[in-house]
């Protein structure tokens, strides 16, 4: 018992400076020179207090991707420092409003987990987290996190055909919760393309306009999380209650409730207690209400009760506009002809688009590299290699290009030469097989033609390959090199 006062003791005398270096030199042995470098080394520590460190990183993208790396690692240090009860929460720089995010256990979201406390957590820097459902029985004077971030906001979610009427929709929502024929309002897309973000936007949107709302965003992870506290503690009933004081619920990536009968089932009440009062639900899948898979039948009828919208992945120009946000949002010195390169080559989420951004960013402000073309293309190709991506069209012409040592430029030109018009049609015919875009935007990015032309190139090609031997031969080495990327 001595022994333990004494480590407390001892463990509140040091500093968060000591803390986090004794951390870092695990971590430094874990992960390779150039993580360390551009991911841990720019942090810094802030304060340690209750046992819970507060480290500081330069940006919200930088936040999510070390939570989504390295959770498991860090969540091991600090706990090797700090014992079983150390936390870890982050002071974001990089965001307007200076924004302090906790996690309940090293490496987690504050949405994941709160295993341990039906109190609030303080950690003595700033915002408080809370475990939504400690404040059954505080009717009118709820004081509850929403849980927002500040800055998934309408402002800096820039609109396109991919994602117009979802937004809009949610805007309408904003403006009258409850009110409109939106309810719920159901917004469904494939991972990565602005789901929470939009959430997140609809939630601010309707503080700014009605403050007196009581607004929450919830994870449907941590909503299971509570429900399980609940049932353990008997605890139910305050736990639904707490669910259907609110004006407004977001609830975020439903899917995760699927199979789990119980879970639907305080879902569903809620959800209908909120409809019939007027409240507003908004809810995010990661597919469409008729698709979904895994959920009573009475659930679902509910969610198509109200108007369900995807986001789709935006096209070239949004990709750009996103793009050029992000870099002026996080105040990044980025050229123009390399957002151009991640917007053209980046086809498959907004998250990836991001990652690349920002991983660029890190490896030019740490390691002093200039921001070009060519250190965006080894990123990407890093990137595309773990991540196992679909091959980008700007590749298939690099690549096309290279083979007959042509210039990439000379495909986008008018020139009618038959070496280069053919290594065109091949491109279109490469890109029209080995992507899911469109043959307008294949027409679009080999030299801005229509989708007949990219229909016509297929069909030449495919007659070559079955009469012309070289070219066939030709072909095949092509494809060789584009699939070994
Ligand atoms: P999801 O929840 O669908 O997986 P997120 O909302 O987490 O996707 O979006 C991933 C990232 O992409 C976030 O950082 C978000 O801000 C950004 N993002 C997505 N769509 C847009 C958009 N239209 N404008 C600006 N940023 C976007
Ligand atoms: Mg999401």
């Amino acid at each position: 018992m001595k022994d333990m006062v004494h480590n407390q003791n001892q463990v509140e005398k040091q500093t968060a400076a000591d803390v986090w270096s004794r951390c870092m030199q695990i971590v430094k042995e874990e992960v390779n020179n150039e993580t360390y470098a551009s991911l841990f080394e720019p942090i810094v520590p802030l304060v340690l207090r209750d046992n819970t460190l507060t480290i500081q990183v330069p940006s919200h993208g930088v936040y999510e991707y070390i939570e989504e790396n390295y959770v498991d690692l860090l969540r091991r240090v600090i706990r090797k420092e700090l014992g079983p009860s150390g936390k870890l929460t982050y002071s974001i720089i990089a965001v307007r409003k200076p924004e302090v995010t906790e996690t309940a256990m090293p490496g987690y979201r504050p949405y994941t987990k709160n295993p341990s406390s039906k109190m609030p957590v303080n950690n003595g820097g700033g915002a408080t987290v809370y475990s939504p459902y400690m404040y059954p029985g505080m009717p009118q004077q709820i004081n509850i996190q929403s849980q927002l971030q500040e800055n998934y906001s309408f402002e800096n979610f820039v609109e396109g055909e991919c994602n117009r009427l979802a937004r809009s929709a949610g805007f309408a929502v904003a403006e009258k919760p409850g009110l409109t024929a939106f309810n719920p309002l159901f917004i469904y897309s494939k991972s990565g393309l602005g789901k929470t973000h939009l959430a997140n936007a609809i939630g601010l949107e309707i503080k700014k306009l009605h403050p007196e709302k009581v607004v929450l965003y919830v994870h449907s992870e941590q909503f299971c999380q509570q429900f399980q506290d609940a049932c353990k503690n008997n605890d139910l009933n305050n736990f639904i209650h707490f669910y259907q004081m609110l004006d407004v619920l977001l609830f975020d990536d439903v899917q995760f409730l699927a199979k789990r009968e119980k879970m639907q089932d305080a879902f569903f009440h809620i959800f209908s207690h909120m409809q019939t009062q007027k409240k507003q639900l908004v809810i995010m899948s990661d597919c469409a209400p008729s698709e979904i898979k895994g959920f009573a039948d009475r659930l679902v009828n509910r969610f198509k009760w109200g108007l369900s919208a995807d986001l789709q992945m935006p096209d070239l120009p949004t990709r750009l506009a996103i793009l050029r946000k992000m870099v002026s949002y996080q105040g990044m010195k980025i050229p123009e002809d390399v957002i151009e390169y991640l917007a053209y080559t980046i086809t498959t989420s907004v998250r990836e688009l991001e990652g690349a951004l920002i991983t660029l960013h890190a490896q030019s402000t740490l390691n002093r590299k200039e921001i070009s073309v060519e250190l965006a293309r080894q990123q990407i190709d890093k990137y595309v290699k773990c991540n196992n991506r679909e091959v980008s069209i700007e590749y298939i012409i690099k690549k096309v290009c290279d083979y007959y040592g042509i210039l990439v430029s000379d495909v986008s030109s008018k020139t009618r030469k038959r070496e280069i018009v053919q290594a065109r049609q091949l491109a279109m015919f490469f890109a029209k097989k080995l992507t899911k875009h469109s043959l307008a935007t294949i027409g679009m990015m080999c030299g801005k033609k229509d989708h007949a032309t990219v229909l016509h190139a297929c069909k030449t090609i495919e007659n070559l390959l079955a009469t012309n031997r070289d070219i066939k031969r030709e072909y095949e080495e092509i494809e060789k090199i584009i699939k070994e990327q």
